[in-house]
């Protein structure tokens, strides 16, 4: 057994923290590849260090000191250091990076620092030799993460029998270092565990596992035991994430468990993230997995007689979405009427000229437009071999007195999306979860 294990910037920021990733890390000796971010949060209106880089390196592009704000990296990396009574010399590496950032280095070298420091910290208190990022994580010269380049360094990190590898960041043929988006650290351990042939890549937070609805609506919403990669992908489409999108692809294609665990916590089952095919009969009875939904969506409804017949209707819709740069989020259609659901983020500044070409080119007989509206996706693979879910769902609405203004489902029968008026959403939710937990 072989586990990649990842833990994020609140499980690494302070001595008390690296404790527990020790005991942690301790515990089972198939944690080999230990993938860390940089210092996050205390508490709340604590500094993250990802942060405090980025604003030195603005502040260096900007003509301004940037002391204050180093001052404070400095004294986190140190205090942690001297907090675990390590025998480690990080000042030299400390003045380095200041002169860096000093003589014009560039923000994603900046930012990676962060993730570079606390891999070295965490490796000397551990044990483990400390792998750079930069020797396996290749990005191309545009920024964009080279899985190719990167698959052929896997015998980089192989020919370690363990390692601490910083993560957010690699490095171009060049030799610059570049960074994934924020949170990217996700990213990195995904990779990790797919380069390594990990067994599972337990990615620990600070949370107990991933919950079957938003506890700010559902404050005791349960903690999902087992979620399958494409239930995962319908509920964080919709608002509900854990893990940084992009840390799914890499472990998903080679077929490997995605373990989210609490390091504040670390008896709690937390959430086993499984490809399809190792769902069980357990998963499988479940008539419903989670609940995800957002607010801010406007449903354009058009009406015309005889539009099913109308060969080409649809396509000519789409064609005007997409001149206008819009995509729309869904589209249920009946036999006089197609409806579109599209982010309000997206129709911002364009829905004049939608409107205008729409009008134009599909003539419709009416067009309905429904602002405010939020959408709640309802996940489960088990809906399809379940009676009765819709049932369930729609008298849960009833009886919490909201209205569907809309109700779409997936073809592959796992989610039930349902549009209800922005002011409903927060009832609708906690309706629906009653009615399945
Ligand atoms: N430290 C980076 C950030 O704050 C990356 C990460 O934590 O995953 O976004």
């Amino acid at each position: 057994m072989l586990k990649t294990v990842k833990f994020g910037g609140s499980s690494l920021a302070s001595a008390e923290q690296f404790r527990k990733v020790k005991a942690i890390i301790e515990r089972d000796a198939a944690r080999r590849y230990a993938v860390v971010s940089a210092p996050g949060k205390r508490f709340s209106g604590d500094d993250k260090i990802t942060d405090l880089l980025y604003r030195c390196q603005a502040l260096r592009a900007s003509g301004k000191p940037f002391d204050a704000e180093f001052r404070k990296i400095a004294d986190r990396f140190t205090g942690i250091r001297d907090g675990l009574g390590l025998d480690l010399c990080i000042e030299a590496e400390l003045d380095e990076i200041r002169s860096r950032i000093d003589a014009g280095a560039s923000a994603d070298y900046a930012a990676s620092r962060g993730e570079y420091l606390n891999a070295k910290l965490l490796a000397a208190y551990l044990g483990f030799p400390f792998l750079d990022a930069t020797e396996c994580i290749r990005f191309r010269d545009d920024g964009t993460f080279d899985a190719d380049a990167t698959a052929l360094r896997a015998n980089v990190l192989t020919a370690h029998a363990c390692a601490v590898i910083p993560g957010f960041y690699g490095r171009t043929r060049a030799g610059n270092i570049r960074t994934f988006s924020r949170g990217g650290s996700d990213i990195t351990g995904a990779i990790v565990a797919n380069l390594s042939e990990s067994d599972v890549y337990e990615n620990w937070t600070d949370v107990s596992g991933f919950l079957m609805a938003d506890p700010k609506i559902v404050p005791d919403a349960r903690v999902i035991e087992t979620v399958t990669y494409s239930e995962l992908r319908e509920l964080s489409y919709m608002g509900a994430t854990v893990l940084h999108e992009d840390s799914i692809f890499p472990v998903r294609k080679a077929r490997i468990p995605i373990h989210v665990l609490n390091t504040n916590d670390p008896e709690a089952k937390g959430t086993m993230i499984v490809p399809d095919s190792m769902a069980t009969d357990k998963e499988h009875a479940r008539a419903l997995t989670g609940i995800a939904g957002r607010r801010g969506y406007t449903v354009l409804t058009l009406t015309k007689d005889n539009l099913h017949n109308d060969l080409g209707y649809a396509y000519r819709l789409m064609g005007i979405l997409a001149r206008n740069g819009i995509s729309a989020e869904r589209m249920p259609s009946g036999i006089d009427t197609i409806s579109l659901v599209v982010d309000d983020k997206r129709l911002t500044g364009r829905m004049d000229q939608l409107y205008h070409d729409v009008m134009a080119e599909c003539a419709p007989d009416t067009i309905e437009i429904a602002s405010c509206i939020a959408l709640i996706a309802c996940v489960g693979i088990g809906m399809v071999r379940n009676p009765g879910v819709a049932a369930k769902l729609f008298t849960a609405l009833a009886n919490a007195e909201v209205n569907a203004r809309l109700i779409d489902q997936d073809s592959n029968e796992m989610n039930i999306i349902v549009g209800v008026e922005q002011r409903d959403f927060e009832r609708a939710v906690e309706a629906i979860y009653r009615a399945f937990a």
